[in-house]
């Protein structure tokens, strides 16, 4: 009998789901499958894969309403399952109408070499098996977020989804047996069996902790793959005294809070100048407490609960830390437990310090820690004051006032006048720094291009030499 594993239901707290793990002979039988399928895919040629992925897409929209349904279980949240089906259809659609023009973009003319007699022709060609290792946060779009330029690319794609949130798998399942030509497919489990998946592919993609980026990027060197890591963040929010208090602390809970804060581009820290802090803290605190939970009615409120519960206890254990160390809490604190659910309401924290972990940990939860500073030098300085680097935002009373503070963050994406747009803007390229990823930008062209491998046929023209151009005494 296969192992199984249990998923825990977010708003009832039950394990009310089960699903076996896939065995090691499993994981190699299914990417034998996939690789004797992907030079026939490869071959199809950019506008050929690309058809077929739009009967994906269409297929997906098709069945949105059971995958919507599934992930709504496992992530306690209607909207943003839409959100997720929806934007998953858009993704796809978006790479297969992208990818056709992008291959023509390629070099392919014969370029002169600076080697005399000798000329290069430019080929590619994707790494066969692709593999992505996902988080439980946005479980189809992270899913499908690097496959599926990977499969535009030329590559099979074999993915893990996260083993907290499986349940959309089986659907989406039913939507693949209606496209046989697309290789892709999804292995089920924990750790272990992403280590194997590791132990399969040419390539890794992996969302997720920055603790388990740093094993699977250990992984990858060991078989010496590429790995592209997207991990955790804690991103900075700046808003000068010339913003608007209001406008501003309305972008801040937003940005904070949507998906209950579980969410890698949340903004998790907020600098606020003096000269504004009293208005913007009150309009914080009076939007915060206008946010309702999405309990008991699902269809109703903002705030889900918290999709694993042992990060509820991390949330908590946050704010009590921080409230030792000193910090107020304006509003919220503590986690509720509703119905078997775990909730938090937007927590507003000030008096906080650089040493307190809600400064320094990604914390993950609708928690808004809040600094006062009088001088943009020490809030710049205090933004980038962090181990990780994956975005970041300011607001001002104009672009170009934000613009100029928002070049000096150590970042990879930016919002300028807006909080956490790398959630929905696909297409802004960017490289993750310090210890929020590693590897080529997922979004923009390179999304694509990191998958193909460049080939040079060197061509020698002129006369190819002999030993005897090697042989001692023949220089000068
Ligand atoms: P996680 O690191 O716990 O798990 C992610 C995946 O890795 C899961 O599928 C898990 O089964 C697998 N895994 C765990 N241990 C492994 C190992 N030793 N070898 C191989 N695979 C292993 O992350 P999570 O808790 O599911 O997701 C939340 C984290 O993801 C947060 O830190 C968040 O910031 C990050 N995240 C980052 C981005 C981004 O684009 N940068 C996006 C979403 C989430």
């Amino acid at each position: 009998m296969p192992r199984t594993i249990s998923a825990h239901n977010p708003r009832t707290g039950e394990e009310d789901y089960e699903f076996a793990v896939s065995t090691r002979e499993e994981i190699a039988a299914e990417a034998e499958k996939l690789r004797a399928a992907q030079p026939a895919w490869e071959a199809m040629g950019p506008e050929g894969r690309a058809a077929v992925m739009m009967r994906f897409a269409d297929a997906l929209e098709a069945a949105a309403p059971a995958i919507a349904a599934a992930l709504a279980i496992d992530t306690g949240r209607q909207t943003v399952a839409w959100l997720e089906v929806n934007g998953c259809v858009g993704n796809i659609r978006g790479w297969a109408a992208k990818a056709p023009a992008l291959f023509a973009s390629l070099p392919s003319e014969v370029e002169p070499s600076f080697t005399p007699g000798v000329e290069i022709v430019p080929a590619y060609s994707a790494y066969p098996l692709f593999g992505a290792i996902c988080p439980w946060n946005f479980p189809v779009i992270l899913s499908h977020i690097d496959a599926v330029p990977a499969l535009m690319a030329g590559c099979a794609a074999l993915v893990k989804p996260s083993e907290i949130t499986p349940r959309f798998v089986e659907p989406m399942r039913e939507v693949l047996a209606q496209v046989p030509e697309l290789p892709l497919a999804y292995i089920m489990g924990g750790p272990e069996v992403g280590q194997a998946l590791i132990e399969e592919v040419d390539y890794i993609c992996f969302t997720g902790s920055t603790a388990t980026g740093r094993k699977v990027a250990e992984a990858a060197a060991r078989q010496l793959i590429p790995a592209n890591l997207e991990l955790g963040g804690k991103d900075p929010m700046i808003i000068t005294a010339s913003a608007d208090p209001e406008w501003a602390a309305g972008v801040a809970l937003r940005s904070s809070i949507v998906a209950t804060g579980q969410a890698c581009q949340s903004i998790e820290r907020i600098y606020v100048a003096r000269e504004i802090a009293d208005a913007f803290l009150a309009k914080l605190v009076e939007g915060a407490e206008a946010v309702e939970l999405t309990y008991p009615d699902p269809a109703q409120g903002h705030l889900g609960p918290f999709i694993f519960p042992p990060q509820g206890a991390k949330v908590q254990a946050h704010i009590d830390e921080a409230k030792g160390k000193g910090a107020r809490v304006l509003t919220g604190g503590l986690i509720e437990e509703l119905g078997g659910g775990t909730y938090l309401r937007p927590t507003i924290l000030t008096d906080v310090t650089p040493d307190m972990a809600v400064m320094r940990e990604e914390t993950f939860g609708p928690v808004l820690p809040v600094t006062v500073f009088d001088d943009i030098e020490d809030a710049i300085a205090q933004a980038n004051d962090t181990e990780y680097g994956l975005s970041a935002a300011v607001l001002a009373a104009s672009l170009e006032e934000a613009a100029s503070i928002g070049a000096r963050l150590d970042a990879g994406a930016i919002s300028l006048q807006d909080g956490a747009m790398t959630s929905m803007v696909g297409d802004a390229a960017n490289e993750s720094r310090k210890s929020s990823g590693l590897g080529p930008s997922r979004m923009g062209n390179t999304g694509l291009l990191r998958f193909l491998r460049r080939q040079s046929l060197i061509r020698q023209t002129g006369q190819a030499l002999t030993i005897d151009a090697y042989a001692e005494g023949a220089r000068g």
